[in-house]
């Protein structure tokens, strides 16, 4: 099988409307839909990747992520670490604190035996490594722009109806697959379509989220910064950047992002640490709701949820898209070690919808906690939190504790034997 990775190649694969049926196909081609993709590259088995935005505008997403270390265990076990190391921020220090209250917590990588406490990558740099790599897997064709629009269980086959995404071209095909993966995304029209439910709710908060340029290399510190009004995290990014995600309830965070960048600066200052002192620019500003969700099942008739899809959750502790990684790397086990005709069965697939559940569950509910009492003013919550950063600070056993915890190294992992293939 051909891969089909460089847009220009689109149209010679597309124009059947039967497109060859596959043994897994993945919609959505975010960094967990990716990410799945090269887990399972040159492993006989046929995978389609379909991606409703076209490639070039998929890589301009501004967004930036706080990768843990359990992420960088699976990008090493699928091979895909030593091109993404060059390219992404590792920081030795994360600093924590409560508005001004001056104890501050700090986590080293002694805390976790590693040589960072994490690393920041931006999504253009993770994007198209994962692409890069995908080009050579002979078994991966991807499908782009096209934009699933139905999905239907045949028997043992699950049928696709796929639209071309580019408006020059109008077009239609199927594709049959025997299972179907959802990584479609945190509104995921396919997750609706197969009837899954999903459980949640929405915060009164939204994130203000910008790239701040600095004028000197500043101190590589990742900070998690509790205020009254909403956390604020403020990442490390190659090259004397920081990038800040800013909540705040709906209004201010709709005011602070119409600010223009003088008094957006102005606003912001006050919040980061004083070390940063000048700050030269400010990329484009986005803002985003915030909510936490959870689906009630991870699987269907030869269907399953992975990343945003089947989970989201409140920035703080940046967690999305680690736990979106660890679905795929759970998914790939399953699927690498599950016989081929079996590949899509309910029974099979039963035994990761468990794993995940529970495990994505626990760190949802941790950030829902983790929000909620640090953004609020109530002194005996505010009592509360000074004993908890004076423990955090006293006692490194519980230290050690809640970051690994924190960054998922307290629950089991998958395992990573069945990646010999794809590295
Ligand atoms: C402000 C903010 C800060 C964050 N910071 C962090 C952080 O520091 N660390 C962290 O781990 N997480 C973080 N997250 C969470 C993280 O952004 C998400 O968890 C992650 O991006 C989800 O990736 P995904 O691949 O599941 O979904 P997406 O990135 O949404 O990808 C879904 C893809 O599916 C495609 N698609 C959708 N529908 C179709 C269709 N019908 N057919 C074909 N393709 C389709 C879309 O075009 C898209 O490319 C943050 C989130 C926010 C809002």
């Amino acid at each position: 099988m051909t891969s089909a990775f460089a847009p220009s190649e689109q149209s010679l694969v597309a124009s059947p409307q039967e497109l060859p049926a596959v043994d897994v196909a993945i919609v959505g081609a975010g960094i967990v839909g990716l990410s799945l993709a090269c887990a399972l590259r040159n492993s006989g088995l046929a995978i389609a990747l379909i991606e409703a935005i076209p490639y070039a505008r998929e890589n301009t997403k501004g967004q930036a992520y706080a990768l843990h270390q359990v992420s960088r265990r699976f990008f090493e076990g699928i091979g895909v670490w030593d091109k993404l190391m060059p390219h992404v921020q590792p920081f030795e220090l994360v600093q924590l604190s409560d508005g001004e209250y001056p104890l501050q917590v700090y986590f080293h990588p002694e805390d976790l035996g590693t040589e960072a406490v994490g690393y920041v990558g931006e999504h253009a740099v993770i994007a198209e490594t994962l692409q890069g790599i995908l080009q050579s897997a002979r078994n991966v064709i991807f499908y782009c722009p096209w934009r699933v629009v139905t999905n239907e269980v045949k028997g043992d086959r699950a049928e696709l109806t796929l639209i071309s995404a580019d408006p020059a071209q109008p077009k239609v095909a199927h594709l049959g697959a025997r299972l179907v993966v959802a990584a479609d995304g945190g509104r995921s029209p396919l997750r609706q379509q197969m009837g899954i439910e999903s459980k949640g709710w929405k915060y009164r908060q939204s994130c203000v989220v910008a790239t701040l340029n600095v004028a000197h290399p500043q101190p590589v510190i990742a900070y998690e910064r509790f205020w009254p009004t909403g956390p604020m995290g403020v990442l490390p990014l190659v090259g004397n950047r920081y990038r800040v995600v800013w909540t705040l309830p709906h209004e201010q965070a709709e005011a602070v992002a119409a600010l223009d960048d003088r008094a957006f600066v102005a606003k912001l200052r006050p919040y980061l640490d004083p070390r940063m002192a000048e700050i030269t620019a400010v990329g484009d500003r986005c803002i985003f709701p915030t909510q936490l969700m959870q689906v009630t099942s991870y699987v269907g008739d030869r269907f399953v949820v992975i990343g945003d899809a089947a989970h989201r959750c409140h920035p703080v502790g940046g967690q999305g898209l680690n736990l979106g990684l660890r679905d795929a790397w759970a998914l790939a086990q399953e699927i690498l070690t599950t016989p081929r005709e079996r590949l899509g069965d309910r029974s099979s697939l039963m035994q990761f919808h468990r794993q995940r559940w529970w495990q994505n569950a626990l760190t949802l509910g941790f950030t829902d906690l983790l929000n909620r009492l640090f953004s609020n003013a109530w002194w005996p919550l505010v009592a509360v939190r000074h004993c908890i950063l004076w423990l955090l600070r006293t006692v490194s056993p519980l230290k050690r504790l809640v970051l690994r915890f924190m960054t998922g190294l307290l629950l089991p992992l998958p395992s990573d034997r069945q990646f010999s293939k794809a590295r």
